[in-house]
């Protein structure tokens, strides 16, 4: 409708994804692997940043490594069920089709730099270090098309932060205001969004949307 009265739509192709694996919040003591079995994000970081470089990996097959110390069964909500398991990561390695020395070096490095604190390929905090060192070893299936990925899109009408919509020329449409998600607002990209971003430009912009909006009206 904002763009049938010339309102110009901005980042249209952005979305916020979540995966919601935690809690149980041990999980977030495992690593996440794409189909190639490499590590891709630190998984203590925010569920919407893990679910935006998720949808970043080649393939739709997406899993959770997990050992004996650090599994427990993932909310029944979020759909995500047990991929493989064995007593040796190779084990686990083949029974999901991976090439041999793909996902087992993998978290052999993991668990050599976890047994002294750190991560110095995606510097997860100390506190969810552990090496993933006890059978059995389990690989959470986090498939694209089958876990829970709630999602939602973003951008939307370009606007001023009087909710004035503007136009391709960022030029203000008479009397056309846009707040909440009809706008794009202040989240520009799913990689940088985090909760509470969209209830707050709503509420902050619809309110200067209404006050610019009254203020307009008394003047004509
Ligand atoms: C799973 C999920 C989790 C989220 N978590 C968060 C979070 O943690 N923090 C955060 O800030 N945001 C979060 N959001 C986003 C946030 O909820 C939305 O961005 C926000 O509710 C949008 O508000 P809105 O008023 O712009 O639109 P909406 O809430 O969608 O309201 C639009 C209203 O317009 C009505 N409508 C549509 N068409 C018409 C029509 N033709 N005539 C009359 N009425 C119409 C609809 O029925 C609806 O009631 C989440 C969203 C989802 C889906």
């Amino acid at each position: 409708m904002g763009m049938s009265v010339g309102g110009a739509a901005i980042h249209m192709d952005q979305g916020f994804v979540s995966l919601p694996f935690y809690a149980p919040e041990s999980l977030i003591k495992g690593v996440f692997v794409n189909e190639r079995g490499q590590r891709f994000i630190n998984e203590d970081c925010y569920h919407g940043r893990i679910g935006h470089h998720i949808m970043q990996q080649l393939g739709d097959r997406i899993y959770l490594l997990v050992d004996g110390a650090t599994f427990q069964q993932p909310a029944e909500f979020t759909r995500i069920g047990i991929a493989a398991a064995g007593d040796t990561w190779e084990e686990v390695e083949r029974d999901l089709d991976m090439p041999p020395g793909t996902l087992s070096a993998t978290v052999s490095n993991y668990n050599r730099h976890a047994a002294e604190g750190a991560d110095p390929l995606f510097h997860k905090a100390a506190k969810w270090l552990k090496p993933l060192d006890e059978p059995p070893f389990v690989a959470l299936d986090c498939r694209i098309d089958y876990a829970f990925y709630p999602h939602f899109t973003l951008g939307g009408l370009d606007t001023l932060p009087t909710g004035q919509v503007l136009s391709e020329r960022r030029v203000p449409i008479h009397g056309l205001y846009a707040a909440g998600r009809t706008s794009c607002g202040l989240p520009r990209w799913g990689g940088g969004y985090s909760s509470g971003m969209s209830l707050a430009d709503a509420t902050f912009f619809g309110r200067q949307a209404g006050r610019h909006a009254a203020a307009a009206a008394c003047r004509s």
